[in-house]
């Protein structure tokens, strides 16, 4: 199913985001995740792309077809295109038709210092565009409540969104957040822009302090008073650290929803407990 229709059917959508298992033989592994994933009953699951250069990324299309044929869940397959050329792409948009795969989330991919960029795709938009003139795929694009860090201003980025929008995304899907707020101001900046797709708020939960620290400096997301309180309080303390970030993650999807979000997807990061944990919170509101 092309996830465009599935909006059209349901609201608030639940999708869970996975990736790819770095080996053959973890392929055959990851079927335990998807057992549990799947009962989770999510309207999509979305499958993650490296930025290029990565032997990985051969298993995005073999996980999302899995997750299509062994488990009758659709997927959405993550694409980078900075460096990849468009010849790279034909293939890789073949092997998706040849799978009966609709549904693509189109993305630059962050730039990689040790790799040149191919120079044939430079924005997402870039790339929505040459999929819709390529294929009868649903193409979907990510978005920033906070601002992408290489955007001048969130206004600019906002206008590149809108871009982005009219070369064809059909919904977008936002990186993480832990201020309820933020996206909110977000929501109400892209209706000023005339962005009138369905935006799914992204939440991480926060399970230990590493990662924490990874997705700050990778994507800059604030954090919030009662979110470093919440930190400081137990991170030396594992199991507690869990409790506290699925609470936390729970109230963000809580409030969410009863603001009649577009739809909550959930970055798993392969973790079942996580999900099962998410899932078990909000079953009565969905
Ligand atoms: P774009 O939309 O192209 O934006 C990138 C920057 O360029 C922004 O600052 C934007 O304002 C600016 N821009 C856009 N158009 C123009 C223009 N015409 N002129 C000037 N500036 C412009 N990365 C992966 O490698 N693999 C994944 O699977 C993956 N999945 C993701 C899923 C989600 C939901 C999100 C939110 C991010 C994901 N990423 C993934 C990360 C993403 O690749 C990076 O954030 C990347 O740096 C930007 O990708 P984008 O598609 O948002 O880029």
């Amino acid at each position: 199913m092309k996830v465009e229709n599935l909006f059209r059917e349901k609201r608030p959508v639940i999708s869970f985001e996975i990736f790819p298992p770095k080996r053959d033989t973890e392929l055959k592994n990851i079927d335990g995740t998807l057992e549990i994933l799947s009962r989770l009953n999510p309207d999509f699951i979305s499958v993650t792309f490296g930025a290029g250069g990565s032997a990985t990324n051969n298993k995005t299309i073999a996980l999302a077809k899995k997750i299509k044929q062994e488990y009758g869940i659709t997927p959405i397959v993550h694409l980078t295109c900075l460096n990849y050329s468009k010849n790279e792409m034909d293939e890789l948009l073949a092997e998706l038709k040849e799978n009966e795969i609709e549904n693509v989330l189109a993305l630059r991919g962050d730039r990689n210092p040790d790799i040149e960029p191919k120079k044939e795709f430079h924005y997402a938009t870039d790339l929505v565009k040459y999929i819709k003139a390529h294929g009868d795929f649903d193409v979907c694009g990510a978005c920033y409540p906070e601002g992408h860090t290489e955007a001048e201003s969130i206004v600019a980025d906002i206008q590149h969104l809108k871009e982005k929008v009219d070369a064809g995304a059909t919904h977008l899907i936002s990186q993480l957040f832990f201020d309820n707020n933020i996206f909110y101001s977000f929501q109400e900046k892209t209706k000023l822009a005339g962005i009138n797709v369905p935006i799914e708020a992204g939440i991480m939960p926060v399970i230990n302090k590493a990662q924490i620290e990874r997705m700050v400096t990778l994507c800059g997301a604030s954090l919030p008073e009662k979110f470093q309180c919440m930190m400081n309080k137990y991170e030396n303390d594992k199991d507690a650290l869990f409790d506290a970030g699925i609470a936390y993650a729970v109230n963000q999807i809580v409030d969410l929803l009863a603001h009649d979000v577009d739809g909550i997807h959930i970055y798993t990061m392969n973790n079942t407990k996580v999900a099962e944990r998410i899932c078990k919170g909000i079953e009565n509101l969905i």
